[in-house]
């Protein structure tokens, strides 16, 4: 029997009783403690009629006993499909109707919003609290950590991750055992990862980075985690001490900036901080080398692809780049329109092709075929150019999305919500730089008349319709939209406006 994914990252530990999680409240669980709750979801999912190749998915906020949601998931052989906690109902309903997951696991509190959603698409509804309470523990304790691993092949999916849709629908990108599993390899050895590194665990589970990135190359190298509920800078300052590496977003390490204790000394056990999901500015980079001596690894994935290029361990790490291509991985600069490989020095768009890329989007088989070249190369969406040394850096993106706080949005999304809405003629979304958040979502809005609607209304007109990090964090109002000869409005300039609103 062999299931690729979980053999690696647990199986050769599942006697182990080195440590692999401690959380900040003090508890530890050991490799060993692990593999059998994992054994144990395996188990329950059996029990509640799931076979291979089912999906299973879930929405509630960050924990261990949602780890092993995810390993024992992998274990069973179904599908993992974790969903952003920020989702209202009226999004999961979308997702639920996509993916007609077999389980849908949610938190207490939102039960009763998606009991009919779960019903409808004939999902078996449990629930799961932070605390350790819920119908998925008392399911659970009713069944034995019975030691089984699903038969699975390299090929066969392990999980679907929701990215956000230009069209305002999102697509679910399948990421087979094979992926998720040379990606790991990868970062592994890049990173020269070893079971005496502790990782602080500060990201959701819900997005790539947080629970590919940083928790299978933990696991595959045998090492451990603190594993915090979320990212706050006085609480990482905390933790710190008891950890050798760190994998942030931009946005924390401009936090961990304003914090009095970063200094040499209090960071000088570390081994590595990492960086990626959004541009890390070359400014952020450059102040946190002056004051701790680190220079930050960036580097640079999709959902769709994990991560693709890395600045090196040993040799020079450059700010403002996002290090050279995996091995094993191509990673080419393309002509957008033949698909030609460009000169190096050349800005166009990134394409790639390896072990790691994804199997295609769930259920899309058109979008899918719009997203690869012939010769299998993944058309990323992001501009950039090639350095002699084949140092990446990333431009741009092709499509219009805004990064927030290391979370994408989708302008179209948001502009649909806006036009909707009484008062508005038109809107544009834009990403606008902000201190904080990398980029902050600002709708740019065209009224129907004179105070026919106002920044407040539109406000709290979408305040329960779309996820708090999709909301503007501005609105500002103009005359008309800026458009080109064919009818497009002209973000850029738009863009060029506001450039100054956050940092005014
Ligand atoms: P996601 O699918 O949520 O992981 O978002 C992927 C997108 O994040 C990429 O297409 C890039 O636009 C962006 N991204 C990820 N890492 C970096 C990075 N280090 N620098 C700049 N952009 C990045």
């Amino acid at each position: 029997m062999s299931n690729p994914l979980y053999d690696a990252l647990i199986g050769s530990k599942s006697e182990s009783s080195a440590r692999f999680v401690s959380t900040e409240s003090g508890s530890n669980l050991t490799y060993n403690q692990f593999a059998s709750r994992a054994g144990q979801v395996a188990h329950a999912l059996l029990q509640l009629g799931v076979r291979p190749g089912d999906r299973v998915m879930v929405q509630a906020d960050k924990s261990i006993d949602v780890l092993a949601l995810y390993l024992g998931t992998i274990r069973s052989g179904a599908v993992f499909i974790p969903l952003n906690t920020a989702y209202t109902a009226a999004e999961v309903e979308y997702f639920v109707g996509d993916a007609e997951p077999a389980v849908f696991i949610c938190t207490p509190k939102s039960e009763n919003q998606l009991k009919a959603i779960a019903d409808n698409a004939g999902a078996k509804l449990l629930t799961l609290d932070v605390d350790g309470t819920g119908s998925w523990f008392d399911f659970c304790g009713t069944t034995c950590s019975a030691v089984f691993s699903c038969d699975r092949s390299g090929s066969d999916l392990a999980a679907i991750l929701y990215t956000s849709g230009t069209t305002g629908r999102s697509k679910g990108a399948m990421l087979t055992h094979d992926n998720l599993l040379s990606n790991a390899q990868s970062l592994k050895q890049a990173w020269n990862y070893s079971d005496t590194d502790v990782l602080l665990h500060t990201l959701p589970i819900y997005h790539s980075h947080g629970l590919f990135v940083a928790i299978n190359t933990t696991m595959l190298a045998g090492a451990s985690m603190v594993f915090m509920h979320h990212f706050a800078a006085d609480k990482v300052m905390e933790n710190l001490k008891n950890a050798t590496v760190l994998m942030g977003v931009p946005t924390h390490y401009v936090r961990l900036l304003k914090e009095p204790a970063l200094t040499k000394q209090s960071v000088s056990h570390m081994r590595l901080f990492t960086s990626g999901s959004a541009p890390l500015l070359a400014e952020t980079h450059e102040s946190f080398t002056a004051l701790t001596g680190y220079a930050i690894l960036e580097r640079y994935g999709l959902t769709e692809t994990n991560m693709n290029t890395s600045n090196p361990y040993s040799n020079e790490r450059r700010p403002g780049t996002v290090g050279q291509a995996l091995p094993d991985i191509q990673v080419e600069v393309r002509d957008p329109e033949t698909g030609q490989e460009l000169p190096q020095g050349e800005t166009g768009s990134i394409e790639v092709n390896g072990p790691n890329v994804f199997a295609g989007y769930w259920r899309k088989p058109e979008k899918t075929r719009e997203e690869f070249r012939d010769d299998g190369f993944f058309i990323t969406g992001d501009l950039g150019f090639f350095d002699k040394d084949g140092y990446l850096t990333i431009i741009g993106r092709s499509k219009d999305l805004v990064i927030t706080g290391g979370l994408n949005v989708y302008p179209k999304e948001i502009e649909a919500e806006i036009d909707a809405l009484d008062g508005v003629m038109e809107s544009a979304v834009i990403g606008i730089p902000h201190p904080d958040f990398g980029e902050g979502v600002t709708a740019v809005v065209v009224m129907c008349s004179k105070d026919s609607t106002s920044e407040e209304k539109i406000m709290a007109s979408i305040a329960n319709r779309l996820a708090k990090f999709k909301q503007p964090k501005k609105v500002v109002f103009t005359k008309e939209l800026p458009r080109n000869a064919m009818g497009k409005v002209q973000k850029n300039l738009l863009r060029d406006l506001y450039s100054d609103l956050y940092t005014m």
